[in-house]
């Protein structure tokens, strides 16, 4: 299914677009392994010649911590926010939330905690991201059944102003008072001056409160099912290249 005509229509009259896209299963499928995940050649030469369009800047959005995201997405001029948007470089001066030190400390005691919560459930990993923890249980198939006493055993530990949220096969330690892609897209947008229109596509759970976040100031588009905020739908992930291509078209002189 091609970008409805509505989408096109306010992607084409935007004469500056910041294009930011989410990684995991919305730019490279989601895999068993969480290191797999690769940008697929063709849409990384698409998002290349967006990149050095007139009129459009590219930024690749993610939970990766930013060093991980740069290694997956080799896309010459493309801007990142890693660590859920902790982090933002390539436009502007470098920048990082000003609380990420004491965030990473209390990573690193929740991380310990949740391994420890978690050691006698077979196929659950827990990773300790930089400000955040994961705790996978895709390859844990008694949890993948029902995952609600896992995540009750992570609210016993100590999470002080922290809470378990959910994601795809996932529970995150994340701070409550967050900041998170939606804030970072803003700022971004901020970077980048007058004129400029920011369309924001994602497929889980953060990307849904960087949609609430964003509300009408973006264009804001889910791949795939579930319920969403965001304005429009892309049916998967085959459809994102359908965007690209539809966005490249748009802006040829
Ligand atoms: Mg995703």
């Amino acid at each position: 299914m091609s970008p409805s005509a509505a989408l096109r229509r306010e992607l084409a009259k935007s004469p500056r677009l910041l294009l930011a896209l989410d990684f995991d299963g919305t730019l490279a499928r989601l895999r068993r392994d969480r290191r797999a995940p690769r940008l697929p050649a063709g849409r990384r030469k698409a998002l290349s010649v967006l990149a050095k369009t007139h009129g459009v800047r590219i930024l690749v959005v993610s939970g990766r911590a930013l060093a991980d995201l740069r290694g997956r997405c080799p896309v010459p001029g493309a801007a990142f926010a890693g660590d859920h948007g902790l982090r933002l470089e390539g436009i502007g001066p470098r920048w990082r939330h000003p609380d990420l030190a004491r965030r990473r400390r209390r990573a690193g005691i929740l991380a310990a905690a949740a391994r420890a919560a978690a050691k006698d459930l077979p196929g659950v990993r827990v990773e300790r991201k930089e400000a955040s923890v994961a705790v996978h249980y895709r390859n844990a198939p008694a949890v993948r059944r029902d995952p609600k006493p896992l995540k009750r055993a992570l609210e016993r530990l100590p999470l002080s102003g922290w809470r378990v949220a959910p994601g795809k096969c996932l529970w995150e330690l994340r701070p409550r008072q967050d900041w998170g892609k939606g804030e970072a897209i803003l700022l971004a947008l901020k970077r980048l001056g007058r004129g400029w229109k920011a369309a924001f596509v994602g497929d889980d759970t953060t990307d849904e409160e960087g949609f609430a976040v964003l509300g009408r100031r973006a264009l804001t588009v889910r791949v795939g099912p579930g319920r969403t905020a965001a304005r429009w739908r892309l049916p998967g992930i085959g459809s994102v290249d359908r965007l690209l291509a539809e966005i490249r078209r748009s802006r040829r002189p």
